[in-house]
């Protein structure tokens, strides 16, 4: 469905038509909203547990605005501490008892984990029906076969910047800088499925402002701040910034922010500023572009949400089918 009431564009002084993160979750949450409303009609209340390794300040703030999503829309929320000593064979145990946990319906592990743990065996325990962070082989697996799966959030965002901003996709030159696993491959994949033609960029990629430049849909998720600069863009391209670099160099924080006096003045008060990977002056090229922050952020949280409510949903119906031997069992198979 494309939405494209007031609030989606704010209309600047400039050639790009800013695509609001904040107002496309705000909408988002609003279908939500009507969804656990149903669910809770039939006596469910979707759950997602969180599991927290030690004290990385990133890890800790993430997981806080994730558990926050969950208590504004009214899902159950668990927070599982294990401490920053853990085993892999530890975490294994707490992702297996989550696994078999009814109330539980979604599970993420937030990384990085700890050097002493084998993140790869903890991902792939999460048992794929309440795999809301669309990380385990299964639901890549489905994901490259065009079959329904919990899908990794941020590019599922990204998705639903472009249709409900009324980006064409069909047809359109997407380009993807970028190749992991969580943000990068997904999106290209998610892209190809819309009917994009997708060529996908990394950092061994020769010509790459070249490449990028004949890109009618340009996806920038490498971790390098204000890398791409306008001449890069075709003038009148989609830009989706989904880099989150955090600059804590004044000079740095000068030359990127050279034309954004009140970005400056919020680093001069802070002694950080976020930036993107794409360069804030590409503003005057494209022909729309998500900020930094408020653009793709938002969207990553509002579809671990709805992925959330997805499992619940999806778990249910494969319980109530003749077939199956109830969702608790289902998950404790695996
Ligand atoms: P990642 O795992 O470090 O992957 C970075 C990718 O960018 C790699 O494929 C790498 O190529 C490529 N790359 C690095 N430098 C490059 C260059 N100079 N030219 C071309 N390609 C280059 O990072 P990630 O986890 O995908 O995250 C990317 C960015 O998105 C980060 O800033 C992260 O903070 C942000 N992020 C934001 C959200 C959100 O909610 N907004 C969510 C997730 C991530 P190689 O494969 O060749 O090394």
């Amino acid at each position: 469905m494309l939405l494209s009431g007031p609030g989606i564009f704010r209309e600047l002084p400039v050639t790009a038509r800013i695509l609001d993160g904040n107002a496309i979750r705000d909408q988002i949450y609003a279908e939500l909203a009507h969804d656990i409303a149903g669910l809770a009609a039939a006596g469910v209340r979707p759950g997602l547990a969180a599991v927290l390794v030690g004290d990385h300040p990133a890890s800790h703030l993430y997981v806080k605005s994730k558990m926050a999503a969950c208590r504004k829309l009214g899902l159950e929320s668990f927070l599982l501490r294990p401490p920053a000593t853990v085993s892999t064979a530890d975490l294994l145990a707490v992702v297996d008892e989550l696994n078999r946990r009814e109330d539980v319906d979604g599970i993420l592990v937030q990384m990085p984990l700890p050097k002493q743990v084998d993140s790869k065996a903890i991902l792939d325990a999460v048992h794929p029906a309440k795999d809301v962070d669309g990380f385990h082989p299964i639901s890549v697996g489905h994901l490259v076969s065009g079959r329904p799966a919990l899908v990794a959030c941020t590019p599922s965002g990204v998705m639903e910047i472009l249709r409900r901003g009324g980006i064409p996709i069909e047809g359109a030159n997407a380009v993807v800088m970028g190749r992991s696993d969580i943000v990068g491959k997904p999106m290209a994949l998610l892209l190809m499925h819309a009917n994009a033609t997708v060529t996908i960029c990394h950092s061994k990629t020769k010509n790459l402002s070249e490449i990028v430049r004949r890109a009618d849909i340009v996806v920038a998720a490498m971790g390098r701040a204000a890398m791409v600069t306008g001449d890069y863009i075709r003038p009148g391209a989609t830009v989706i910034d989904v880099g989150q670099n955090l600059i804590t160099d004044r000079a740095e924080a000068e030359r990127i922010f050279a034309n954004f006096p009140d970005k400056l003045e919020a680093f001069a008060k802070k002694g950080s500023v976020l930036a993107g990977d794409v360069h804030p002056d590409v503003v005057n090229v494209a022909g729309a572009f998500t900020p930094v922050p408020g653009g793709v952020g938002p969207l990553t949280i509002a579809m671990l949400m709805s992925n959330t409510v997805k499992a619940a949903r999806d778990r249910r119906a494969r319980a109530a089918s003749p077939d199956s031997s109830g969702a608790g069992a289902t998950a404790a198979r695996h």
